[in-house]
């Protein structure tokens, strides 16, 4: 039996008020609050467990060691992946695409070449892509979204041709909600000898994954949005691709050995991992990662679907409101704009005045928003903490949106 009232228990930010009203938190999409958990074993690691990892042979380097190379296997499990060792640490999921474009594909494509994108994605996955257009001619084919805001994976497989050397796509819409197929992609795509990169930065938050499921070359996640700390996270990379990696940032820990004319590098992941890390905030999201599990993420998403459902039937009444994509089987994320000139961000303002976190603006999809027609959105992305109630407090916030801008 999922007890929402116990999660909300375990997060100590939901039990304050924000002018002067009870927090109603729905912008879990850009960020999720954190659990006592995950604040109490980051403390603890500072206070009590902390050095410099990998390198040391004191206790203290040891154990920091031991407690930080652990979460590579609880991201490994938590994304169902073969091995750890095709589970690099990133500082978040726009670190993990980057180190693909610059580790894998860069040293691949050539002038011609293309990349099979949708235009769903957020910027993470889609500024890195420019770079590589802007730098050395590949060429962007982007995939057009379903006026329900889906994504047909038979139109992203179409987009496959000669020259396609791999497909970007997300898991979930962040604006939207919307969840993409992206097993039938893969399977598509491996057909053809296509890699695919999936961005699960929102999906893996909301639902079981399964890598293996899936059959995807990179997976990346982002551990501020898996209720643990920013500046962490990680992707998995299929160990053939990984071995396809030139490696990306250069210095201590990634190499095997340096002299003055030559140096090796150390074996993967740690080849595509320079530098101290985010020891603290790695140990923080396996413990974010175990909460999740602990919970069952199978019993997060039927929660969230209740969510969901609430708030759709909801919303239909509301006939000046307009909800951003309907795709089946969508995300608990909501982009609202209302009938008339009302600007996002006075709708999230006076929402805000009301206690209701929401976030306004492109949501870092600027071709979507595009496609959309619209400058910018009201949105609210809910959470495992969320509940019908919170629902109830953004529809009558939203109800006096209307009174004061429709
Ligand atoms: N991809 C999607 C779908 C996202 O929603 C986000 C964050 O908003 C990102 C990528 C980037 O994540 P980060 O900023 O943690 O690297």
């Amino acid at each position: 039996m999922y007890d929402v009232e116990k999660i909300r228990a375990d997060f100590p930010i939901l039990s304050r008020q924000v002018n002067g009203k009870p927090l109603v938190y729905l912008d879990n999409g850009a960020s999720a609050q954190k659990p006592q958990v995950v604040i109490d074993a980051m403390t603890r690691s500072y206070a009590e467990e902390y050095a410099n990892v990998h390198r040391g042979l004191h206790y203290l380097s040891n154990l920091a060691t031991e407690k930080y190379e652990g979460v590579r296997g609880i991201v490994r499990r938590f994304l169902n992946a073969p091995s750890e060792d095709e589970i690099v640490f990133t500082t978040g999921t726009t670190e993990g695409i980057n180190l693909v474009s610059y580790a894998w594909a860069a040293p691949r494509l050539q002038p011609g070449d293309e990349i099979v994108l949708s235009v769903l994605e957020h910027h993470a996955n889609i500024v890195p892509w420019h770079f590589l257009r802007e730098r050395q001619g590949v060429v962007l084919k982007w995939v057009e979204p379903e006026a329900d805001g889906s994504l047909d994976p038979a139109r992203v497989l179409a987009a496959i041709g000669p020259k396609t050397r791999l497909i970007a796509v997300t898991q979930m819409s962040n604006v939207l909600g919307t969840l993409v197929d992206v097993k039938t992609i893969c399977a598509g795509a491996r057909e053809r000898g296509v890699p695919v990169l999936v961005d699960g930065s929102q999906a893996c938050v909301h639902m079981p994954v399964d890598v293996s499921d899936i059959g995807c070359d990179f997976y990346a996640i982002t551990g501020h949005k898996l209720y643990g700390p920013s500046g962490s996270g990680a992707i998995f990379i299929r160990s053939e691709r990984m071995a396809e990696m030139r490696p990306f940032l250069g210095g201590g820990d990634m190499i095997d050995t340096v002299t003055r004319d030559s140096v090796t590098y150390a074996k993967p992941p740690m080849r595509f991992e320079a530098g101290t890390p985010g020891i603290v905030q790695q140990i923080g999201m396996g413990v974010a990662l175990e909460y999740l599990m602990g919970i069952g993420m199978a019993n997060i998403a039927a929660h969230e679907h209740a969510l969901r459902d609430y708030a759709q039937t909801r919303f239909a009444g509301l006939n000046w409101l307009n909800v951003q994509g309907n795709a089946p089987g969508k995300g608990a994320i909501f982009s609202l704009t209302l009938n008339g000139p009302a600007h996002a961000h006075d709708i999230s303002t006076i929402l805000d005045k009301r206690g209701v976190a929401v976030r306004a603006g492109s949501h870092c999809a600027m071709p979507l928003m595009q496609h959309l027609g619209v400058s910018a959105t009201a949105r609210a992305s809910f959470g495992m903490y969320n509940t019908l109630a919170e629902v109830d407090a953004l529809v009558s916030a939203l109800e006096l949106c209307h009174d004061l801008l429709g």
